[in-house]
């Protein structure tokens, strides 16, 4: 109905309106970890605010939350600027955004659907982890993708991060090459969200939305004791320069990382066919329930790394990739979803 109550309103009144209250609730999310609204809210705010700006290009603006990721660098960490950026990830909402994205996908591969590695979509925080010459020198969080937070100390203190790579994966460093940089999630089990919630609600203390904001909000802390308590785990699945490691595709980089030393998701599959692509989505989302962490979709990359290359990327988010996002998981929610009135 928001579409009828804004009917006739001037499509750049509109958009500014909508990207406002965009930035309020990136605030609210991204730099206190307490959002106010639902994703599927906040969602549909961004929805709204693209079809404006993709029927009136006119009014797309640089600063526009459509055309950068949305992060947010608090002053609480010292900045770190990324040497390659960090992007998020254009959505798929249902199987035929997919099959829509892997028509073009085959197009710009000269015809042919190229072997696409799938994953779980962990619903965690962006981390990058820098090792020189294989021990762990700093970790950073996405933040707006060009400059991210140290967050090395509170790194330091989740188990599953190696502090040094295994020497079993050295021979596959290009030559000269000392610095390298792992992306991944870090996230809290489920368990672990329910726990710290039961104990926040005993101590008067404000709950934590969902196991996403209480990962970013317990690697955000002040004192590393206390993200050392909070139970953060991690997923590794991307390299921020793949020349520097010996490695041609998505597939293999995930079997380096973990003979390096890192947490890889096994939930992974390498396929050829779109039905393939479709079948496993419908897999995962079955599964969805008994894993014990939450994910929020499955993300489909081009594997051979010099085609993701060809491919590129957009203010935001790679070409070669796309989230296909579950529904929104029906159970109570904390969050009031308040009409968004602009
Ligand atoms: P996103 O989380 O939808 O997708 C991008 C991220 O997915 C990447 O940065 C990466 O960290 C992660 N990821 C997880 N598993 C991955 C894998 N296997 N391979 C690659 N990447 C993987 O995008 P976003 O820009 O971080 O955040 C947008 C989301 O935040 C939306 O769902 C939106 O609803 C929510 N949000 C909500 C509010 C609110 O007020 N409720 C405000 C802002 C944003």
């Amino acid at each position: 109905e928001q579409g009828n109550l804004f009917e006739g309103q001037d499509p750049a009144a509109r958009a500014e309106a909508l990207r406002r209250e965009i930035e309020h609730h990136s605030y609210q999310y991204y730099a206190l970890d307490a959002p106010t609204i639902s994703d599927a809210a906040f969602d549909s705010l961004m929805r709204e605010l693209r079809e404006i700006e993709a029927a009136h290009p006119e009014l797309v603006t640089a600063s526009s939350p459509t055309q950068r990721v949305g992060g947010y660098v608090g002053e609480q960490f010292a900045p770190v600027v990324h040497e390659r950026r960090m992007y998020s990830l254009d959505n798929a909402m249902d199987l035929d955004e997919l099959d829509e994205w892997m028509e073009r996908t085959a197009e710009a591969c000269g015809g042919a659907l190229p072997p696409l590695c799938c994953e779980l979509k962990i619903d965690g925080s962006s981390i990058a982890l820098t090792y020189e010459d294989g021990v762990l020198v700093r970790a950073a969080t996405r933040g707006d993708g060009t400059t991210g937070e140290d967050v090395t100390v509170n790194m330091r203190t989740v188990r599953d991060v190696p502090l040094r790579l295994r020497d079993e994966a050295r021979g596959a460093i290009a030559p000269g090459v000392e610095t390298l940089e792992l992306r991944g999630e870090v996230y809290m089990p489920k368990k672990s969200f329910e726990a710290l919630n039961a104990a926040a609600e005993e101590e008067g203390r404000a709950p934590f939305a969902n196991p996403r904001n209480a990962a970013a909000g317990s690697l955000r802390q002040k004192d590393p004791a206390v993200t050392k308590m909070r139970d953060l785990s991690t997923f590794m699945y991307a390299i921020a320069d793949d020349a520097a490691l010996e490695v041609e595709g998505q597939w293999e980089l995930l079997q380096w990382l973990r003979k390096a030393g890192f947490h890889v998701n096994p939930d992974v599959r390498l396929c050829t066919t779109a039905e393939e692509v479709r079948g496993f989505c419908r897999e995962c989302l079955d599964r969805r329930e008994s894993l014990p962490y939450e994910i929020d979709g499955v993300v489909v990359k081009v594997n051979d790394f010099a085609r993701q290359r060809a491919m590129g990327f957009t203010a935001r988010a790679p070409r070669w990739a796309i989230a296909f996002k579950f529904p929104p998981e029906e159970k109570t929610t904390l969050l009031r979803d308040i009409t968004v009135q602009v």
